[in-house]
């Protein structure tokens, strides 16, 4: 991190961070940062105002839900809801999988959904994607980076560099949405 300033853009303040490292515009929102703008050494920071305009939406999606999941207790489940509402946690499961893979385009063979206690998701060798039921109960950008996760794993077996800029690719914000995702309890 080079310097630091706060501009504000319709109402969105925000941060600009000048970064050797990055090699490109990247937009993160948390909790205690609140909105940063990560500019790569040498561009423009016009281009930084420009680029939270794009992304307003998301920005302002994302700042509504760190406000509404914050302090969040782990969630508790019964196999009596686990059978009554496996099969919508399939169709979320489904739909989300399909949606995300449009970016994507990776082949994988069958979706499953489990009652399980310690795990969100998993990718099997075989290229089946597994999820928890319990993806009925979280916040629908903690499903959308679950789907994504698992989904890189069809390339990448690991947790390596390469798999997470897979990642970032769709889910910028991806590192702030993992840590959510583990307040409630399970991990991926
Ligand atoms: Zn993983």
């Amino acid at each position: 991190m080079e310097t630091q300033n706060i501009s504000n853009n319709q109402n969105i303040p925000y941060k600009v961070r000048l970064s050797r490292r990055a090699r490109r515009l990247r937009i993160s929102v948390g909790c205690e940062n609140g909105v940063v703008v990560t500019l790569p050494w040498g561009f423009n920071p016009a281009w930084a105002d420009k680029f939270v305009r794009e992304k307003r939406r998301w920005i302002l999606k994302s700042l509504d839900y760190m406000k509404r999941f914050a302090g969040r207790t782990p969630l508790r489940a019964t196999r009596r809801e686990y059978l009554a509402r496996k099969g919508e946690a399939l169709a979320l499961a489904r739909n989300k999988v399909l949606q995300w893979n449009g970016i994507y385009g990776f082949n994988y063979r069958r979706i499953s959904v489990k009652n399980q206690k310690t795990r969100w998701g998993s990718c099997s060798k075989k290229g089946n994607l597994n999820f928890n039921y319990k993806i009925i109960h979280l916040p629908e950008p903690l499903v959308d980076y679950l789907v994504v996760h698992e989904l890189c794993h069809l390339r990448e077996m690991n947790h390596s560099r390469n798999f997470w800029e897979l990642v970032a690719r769709a889910i910028p914000n991806y590192k702030i949405l993992r840590r959510e995702l583990k307040k409630f309890g399970t991990t991926a």
